[in-house]
């Protein structure tokens, strides 16, 4: 386990996955029954960006400055984007002497939803790093209905579906540095909708090649899941030079009732914003259509 994501914590990567978590959540809630939040790869909870720019030895390009640097200091952010720049915000505080917004602390995926939760609403947070989970653990200590577990996010799928509230989002957010982790991702997947058929699962996944990506849309076809949509960004084209992970999706598995129509024009005017190169593009589409 080599992945730390303070190195990567508010790159175009995070920007998608935490504007599109944000809505999943807030749409979820236009039902007044209780939700579990699952968050089976939780991180640390707070990413300190300074430290972004310094590897485990050497100086690192940081990755923000092209994802949420890009949008912290714009006025003409669409209002999901203007949610979430606002809770980021929220957590930096502070401007620099320019007085433009500056950004100190990046608040990971609990932290992004934590604040929205309801008095009857619960969160399990699994994180198996032993250093990421003890800083996550500090992090949300004494937080009511916030359970931060060192344990596999893909065990914590078996354990804790189906929850008591019967409503659940399931945040899979996995670093990929295996090679068999698309498969973990998966099973994980599978299980989950066997024992929770009506939960909504997010699954995170990077681009770096095409084929890769194909390869896993189509196992989660083969489970044939309930109706599933894909929110996805390459920040520039196959080929074009740039970063090696030329974008990323987010695979939604029983999303809320029209939210694809709300979020289509966020997800493509956040395509334009984070674009790095020739050929970026920007997508929502469905991958198992509602019937
Ligand atoms: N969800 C976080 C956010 O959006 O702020 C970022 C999570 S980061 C991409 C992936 C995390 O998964 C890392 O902190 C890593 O230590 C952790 N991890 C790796 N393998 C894991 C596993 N099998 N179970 C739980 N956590 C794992």
């Amino acid at each position: 386990m080599n992945y730390r994501h303070h190195f990567h914590a508010g790159n175009f990567a995070d920007v998608l996955k935490h504007v599109v978590l944000r809505e999943l959540w807030r749409a979820l809630q236009r039902k007044p029954k209780a939700l579990l939040y699952l968050d089976t790869h939780a991180g640390r909870g707070r990413y300190d960006l300074t430290r972004a720019a310094v590897g485990d030895r050497l100086e690192r390009t940081p990755e923000w400055p092209d994802g949420i640097g890009r949008l912290i200091g714009r006025e003409d952010l669409p209002a999901a984007v203007a949610d979430y720049v606002g809770a980021v915000r929220s957590w930096s505080g502070g401007e620099d002497a320019t007085g433009a917004a500056a950004l100190q602390d990046y608040p990971g995926s609990p932290w992004l939803v934590q604040p929205l939760m309801r008095a009857e609403d619960r969160a399990v947070l699994t994180e198996l790093h032993p250093e990421e989970s003890a800083l996550l653990e500090a992090e949300f200590h004494g937080v009511p209905r916030v359970r931060v577990l060192p344990q596999n996010g893909y065990d914590a799928v078996r354990a804790h579906l189906p929850p008591k509230e019967r409503r659940a989002l399931v945040l899979i957010d996995p670093p990929y540095e295996s090679g068999d982790e698309i498969s973990a991702v998966v099973t994980a997947l599978e299980t989950g909708l066997a024992r929770l058929p009506g939960g909504t699962f997010a699954v995170w996944y990077p681009l770096t090649e095409r084929a890769r990506v194909n390869d896993l849309l189509a196992r989660v076809e083969r489970l044939k899941p309930p109706p599933t949509w894909i929110a996805e960004i390459e920040v520039v084209g196959a080929n074009q030079g740039g970063p090696r992970m030329r974008g990323c999706g987010l695979l939604v598995v029983n999303p809320p009732w029209k939210l694809d129509e709300e979020l289509a024009s966020t997800v493509a005017w956040l395509g334009e914003a984070l674009a790095q190169g020739p050929g970026a593009t920007a997508s929502l589409r469905w991958l198992v259509p509602e019937s």
